[in-house]
């Protein structure tokens, strides 16, 4: 039991040790220093800055400022952006980005320092992107007071990230420094806290990772994570310069994600030690990368790469890795051929043992899927189930864990009636070999997950199977096995860790299928447990398993309730209406809904919804506010197709424009840069929107090409990011504990009109 808990202790450990550093609380004028950062901090997240609004601009002039007063002189790139590739919408806006340059002493090519300082439509923006921005000004500062680097360090703060990535567009397509970068470094934010992770490299990122490992001092990154992340759909500015073919590492902390693009992503909730990473590995990369030669000669294979307790990085070739994992394969058949040479293991025994470790994994699956299905469906609490790595959460996690012990345990009580320690233990391995194969194929990065625990794990064996039998007692041999599992926990609880926070406790059988796996190594652990009584083990897990989920479920709520509210008028009718997609007032959004308030498509507001969408809603009395407008500049039709030249403009100003059209367009472009997602596509399909962010006050020029001899049919939704002003209404604060739902239409007012032109 002792070595059960020095294995528990041990991975808790691991994953412990991940927490970002300690604030260095006397800094010296060249280190990095969070209370400095923290200061522009203040001034950049006082109201929810999105682009487009009033608050942005206020932000942007700051950030000018700041550089200013280092003696910079920043530039603002101002101009269109459009992105084409992400599924309709497509995007565009009129970005703002803010940029200035460290001059180098002899520029081989330029180190870019990348943070968005637009916030998401109801976000503070503390931690995404505030933090990063900050510590990027925070960085440059640190570089000035130092000795001058070779080469030059460019200063990006974004524009437009949240709006499509439309500012890092801008940049590599527009600006001309974009082609002088030799190293990009990205940062962001997912939560309030936790390490930051470099999580995303570009392709042959040998170099990237020397560099890296030499520099930082508090590593957190695995090449696992960094081949999962290209299967997820997630991106960041990063994805926009990774795919102009620019090399570099992107950062994020992930952790407290329950206030990810909501009201909440505040400076009261961020955890200044995660700031303080993320500045630390800038201005170690600033200055690692600042005085090599971006030009030379480079390590150009992809590197093998994990961090041990967030403190030093290993690293190594995937050259490397294969042979290593040759090696381990040929030590792990000698080891089993040894076993079955001197009669401790059998042909039979390694396939009940390699089936043991299957059915544990199936079987703790289904337990784990049957009690949270249990929690969920019986909704023992509200507080189950909810999304983010929430206290009560972490509670489940511990529960789900034990629970996996008390399953594996009891298969394994049920099969060593029948089968040796030895076989048990021995056919366990083979999951790991089988991985390590799987590894090399479908995740290069992740066979270290799988190697050293396996070549460690063996050592148990070739002493058991070389020296004289009866020479290694039960205890002795519990003790090596547990030191000799060792890196399999320190390797794989921080990633059994790292899966529940960045997908969340909904991953179950993801999260139970590695507990298992390690548990694999401990089967002459649990063997020891078993010899003073056979369930003990199955039955301290389960009872400490149901202490947690109890646990959970006293837990108060954790997750601030959320409401949607918007307005929208129709010009077309005049008509208004409150609306929410939530499926009842509360007791804010009571002052907008009545008891009678009706459940009913929006689509004559938005013509691009779907006809299944419904939202409750209740007439609201007209704004006088302005309509948006299309002004035509040109109508022409040359060989059959209809060219229009039209300006789209919202006189109210607002942040953004819908632009939907209701017949198909062969060729657009606005402002003057294309929109197309393929050549041989039309450029904009009936019933397809353009959202187009921060239009300027005299609008946007599009230029529309189609083949239609029908009325070219545009509907122009503009919105702004408040209430309207309406007479007779006065809106009641929201309260304090409930936040407007991240990721709606909330606190939003959208004035549409159609377009039909002849
Ligand atoms: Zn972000």
């Amino acid at each position: 039991m002792v070595v059960l808990a020095f294995a528990a202790g041990l991975g808790l450990l691991s994953i412990a040790s991940l927490a970002p550093p300690a604030i260095n609380a006397n800094p010296t004028s060249t280190e990095f220093s969070s209370a400095r950062a923290r200061e522009y901090l203040k001034a950049i997240t006082l109201k929810p800055h999105p682009i487009g609004s009033p608050a942005h601009a206020e932000v942007r002039d700051y950030i000018l400022n700041a550089l200013v007063n280092m003696r910079f002189q920043p530039q603002v790139q101002t101009t269109t952006a459009v992105n084409t590739q992400w599924e309709p919408p497509y995007r565009g806006a009129t970005v703002e980005n803010i940029v200035a340059k460290l001059q180098g002493t002899a520029n081989t090519r330029a180190v870019l320092l990348v943070a968005h300082y637009d916030a998401a439509q109801l976000s503070l923006g503390a931690s995404d992107d505030g933090a990063a921005v900050v510590s990027l000004l925070e960085t440059l500062r640190a570089l000035k007071a130092s000795a001058p680097l070779k080469n030059d360090v460019i200063f990006l703060a974004t524009d437009g990230e949240e709006a499509g990535l439309l500012g890092a567009t801008a940049f590599v397509q527009q600006h001309p420094w974009a082609k002088d970068v030799g190293v990009v470094l990205n940062f962001e934010a997912r939560g309030d806290h936790g390490p930051s992770i470099m999580f995303q490299t570009s392709d042959e990122n040998g170099w990237l990772i020397d560099e890296f490992a030499e520099s930082v001092s508090s590593p957190v990154a695995n090449s696992l994570s960094a081949d999962i992340y290209k299967l997820l759909p997630n991106d960041t500015d990063f994805t926009v310069f990774n795919k102009a073919g620019m090399n570099g590492l992107n950062f994020a902390y992930i952790e407290g994600s329950g206030v990810y693009h909501s009201s909440l992503d505040s400076m009261a909730n961020l955890d200044e030690r995660s700031l303080q990473e993320h500045g630390m590995s800038a201005l170690a990369l600033a200055r690692g990368f600042g005085n090599s030669n971006l030009n030379g000669p480079r390590n150009s294979g992809n590197d093998v790469y994990f961090d041990l307790f967030g403190r030093t990085l290993i690293h190594y070739s995937r050259t490397t890795a294969l042979v290593l994992s040759t090696l381990v394969t040929l030590i792990t058949l000698g080891v089993i051929a040894l076993g079955l040479r001197r009669g401790l293991l059998t042909w039979s025994g390694q396939a009940l043992g390699f089936l043991a470790l299957l059915l544990s994994m199936i079987a703790a699956t289904l337990v784990v899927m049957l009690v949270s299905w249990a929690l969920d469906t019986l909704a023992v609490s509200q507080t189950s189930f909810q999304q983010g790595d929430t206290q009560t959460n972490h509670l489940y996690l511990i529960g789900f864990a034990l629970l996996a012990v008390a399953t594996t345990a009891i298969i394994y009580g049920l099969f060593r009636k029948k089968v040796s320690v030895d076989n048990l233990a021995t056919g366990a391995l083979l999951w790991f070999l089988l991985l390590l194969i799987a590894a090399h194929i479908y995740f290069p990065g992740g066979s270290y997950l799988f190697v050293w625990p396996l070549l460690s794990a063996l050592i148990v064996w070739i002493l058991k199977f070389t020296l004289p039998a009866g020479k290694l007692s039960l205890t002795k041999l519990c003790l090596i096995s547990a030191v000799c599992a060792a890196p399999g926990i320190i390797l794989i609880s921080p990633l059994i860790y790292q899966i529940f926070i960045a997908v969340g406790i909904s991953q179950t059988s993801l999260i139970v299928v590695a507990v298992t796996l390690l548990l694999g190594l401990l089967l002459i652990n649990f063997e020891f447990v078993a010899s003073s009584f056979r369930w003990l083990l199955p039955a301290a897990a389960t009872l400490a398993a149901v202490g947690f989920i109890v646990a959970a479920l006293l837990q108060p709520r954790q997750q601030p309730k959320s409401n949607e509210i918007f307005y929208a008028l129709n010009a077309d009718t005049g008509k208004a209406v409150w609306a929410t997609s939530d499926a009842r007032p509360d007791e804010w959004t009571s002052q907008f809904l009545s008891t009678n308030a009706a459940t009913a498509p929006l689509n004559d507001y938005f013509p691009w919804l779907s006809g299944g969408e419904v939202f409750l809603q209740q007439s609201a009395p007209a704004t006088t506010l302005a309509a948006p407008e299309i002004k035509i500049l040109d109508d022409q039709v040359q060989d059959q197709i209809r060219q229009i030249h039209m300006r789209v403009s919202s006189p109210r100003d607002a942040a953004q424009l819908f632009i939907y059209s209701g017949t198909e367009i062969s060729e657009a472009s606005i402002n003057g840069q294309p929109l197309a997602k393929r050549q041989d596509a039309p450029a904009w399909q009936k019933d397809q929107m353009l959202i187009y962010s921060a239009p300027p006050r005299e609008g946007v020029e599009l230029v529309l090409k189609t083949k239609s001899s029908e009325p070219l049919i545009l509907k122009v939704v503009d919105r702004s990011f408040q209430f309207p002003e309406l007479t007779n209404v006065t809106i009641k604060a929201r309260p304090s504990d409930i936040v407007p739902t991240p990721f709606s239409y909330s606190d939003s007012t959208f004035i549409g009109k159609s377009f039909s032109l002849p």
